[in-house]
């Protein structure tokens, strides 16, 4: 099938890219320029494993294509993904479907014949209803289906998850659109993999349920983890214990910095608004949004509590900047709030990130970024792990101790065992374990 993707970020360009591996013939369409140009020469605009061997085995095989041209990719296309940010306005918290929007009216200007249009992107339930009005005015004569396909990619294993999704939601309001979308999904279909059939606001609506339950898992153990502190228990049998239990299940019982990313935060965000305006407040949700928007900055005064809140003039070298490993990917990451925390208490930040200094260097001011963990820990006062990438779960504890000026390791991903590290000589404090003064 010839398929077009509007929208080519994270989630267009690997979904480009895996239904071409399928065999589609896929053009990838997107307003910028200079991302399409580097497509063209195989210089990915993101960092995700195995992204950059896939784009260019496709790109050789003649069935992917980059442009930016919209009339070109719909010409003799059958269905067209749409694959735009959502990102949250910043007015309300309400999601910013501008981008969406826009992309239907050129899609419908540009539309050569009978089309599908797949919103891949996370919208509030009844979008797809908005979408379809738009297409209408614009196009009045044009035959046009409106489908809500939710993507549940995460961010760093965004390939593994599209080639063995756990299931694929799929939301219609037609047999012709469902017959599409079921060729589309066929090469899927025949290797198992379950897919769902609903009504398009159902499918609009499971994309937000699920990430806000994963964003209560998070938030909820993270709560437990503060406890623990106090009370002299430890996070990580609690989780262990709870996570046994296949009711509870062992993901997202991990206790950390508090969850952040292009996803979470703005989706839980997005659905508490809805929710309110439709008077049924999600009680819980709004919770969850508060706790987690306290935990992150709260981090900086754990790691303040490590130098006995003389944190002024002091040297902080940080491990970890994307709000996970694996990403490039910096928006909303826990490094953000933390830094700016440490900073407003007067301390000078380091830090070193596998991928994600770039874009980092838009977020955060009045940082020394660092090109290896060495170089970032030299002369520091403190040590925090932030993020969980591979090479921090072997540092090298000999090295970094005599390069640095004192011995506070802050483990805000509950990495090590304090014994390991205070036999290297570091005061040692992680997340969810009684605090030593
Ligand atoms: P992104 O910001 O990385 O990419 C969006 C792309 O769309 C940009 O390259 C932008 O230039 C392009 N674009 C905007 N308007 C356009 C138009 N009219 N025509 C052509 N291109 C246009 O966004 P993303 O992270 O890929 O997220 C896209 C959607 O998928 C969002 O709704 C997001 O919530 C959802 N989602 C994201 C993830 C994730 O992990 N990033 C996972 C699941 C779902």
């Amino acid at each position: 099938m010839k398929i077009a993707i509007i929208g080519v970020g994270y989630v267009g360009l690997v979904s480009g890219v895996c239904l071409s591996e399928v065999g589609h013939h896929v053009t990838c369409v997107d307003l910028n320029t200079q991302k399409i140009d580097k497509l063209n020469q195989n210089i990915m605009p993101i960092y995700e494993p195995r992204l950059s061997d896939m784009v260019a085995a496709n790109r050789a095989s003649g069935r992917l294509h980059f442009t930016t041209d919209l009339a070109a990719a719909l010409n003799k296309t059958d269905a067209a993904f749409v694959a735009v940010g959502t990102p949250s306005r910043e007015s309300d918290g309400h999601a910013d479907l501008s981008q969406v929007y826009a992309a239907a009216e050129s899609i419908a200007e540009q539309a050569a014949k009978p089309l599908v249009i797949i919103n891949k992107s996370t919208v509030p339930v009844g979008t797809g209803d908005e979408v379809e009005s738009i297409v209408k005015e614009a196009r009045p004569e044009l035959h046009f289906d409106i489908v809500s396909n939710p993507e549940f990619l995460r961010e760093g294993a965004a390939i593994k998850d599209f080639m063995t999704p756990d299931r694929i939601v799929i939301g219609v309001e037609s047999d012709y659109a469902k017959a599409i979308m079921a060729e589309i999904y066929a090469p899927f279909a025949q290797e198992g993999y379950p897919i769902l059939y609903v009504n398009r606001r159902t499918s609009e609506l499971t994309k937000y349920a699920a990430n806000s339950y994963l964003a209560l898992k998070l938030a909820y153990i993270n709560e437990v983890a503060d406890l623990c502190e106090v009370v002299g228990a430890d996070i990580k049998g609690v989780s262990k214990g709870i996570g046994l239990d296949s009711r509870i299940g062992e993901k997202f019982v991990n206790a950390g910095p508090g969850y952040g990313g292009s996803c979470f935060p703005k989706d839980t965000l997005a659905l508490v608004r809805t929710a309110q305006d439709h008077e049924r407040p999600l009680r819980l949700i709004e919770m969850i949004v508060s706790s987690n928007g306290y935990r992150k900055r709260a981090m900086s005064r754990k790691i303040a509590h490590m130098c006995e809140n003389q944190i002024k003039g002091k040297k902080i070298a940080i491990l970890g900047l994307t709000f996970k490993p694996n990403t490039d990917d910096m928006r909303e990451a826990p490094s953000i709030s933390i830094i700016q925390g440490l900073q407003d208490m007067g301390a000078k930040i380091s830090a070193y990130d596998p991928q994600g200094i770039e874009n980092a260097k838009s977020y955060l001011k009045n940082v020394t970024y660092c090109k290896s963990i060495l170089a970032c820990v030299e002369n520091a006062d403190v040590a925090v792990i932030v993020t969980e990438w591979d090479e921090f779960r072997e540092l090298p504890f000999a090295e970094m101790r005599a390069k640095m000026r004192s011995s506070v390791l802050v483990d805000l991903r509950n990495l090590y065992e304090g014994k390991t590290l205070n036999a290297h000589g570091f005061d040692y404090q992680c997340v969810g374990r009684p605090l030593e003064t």
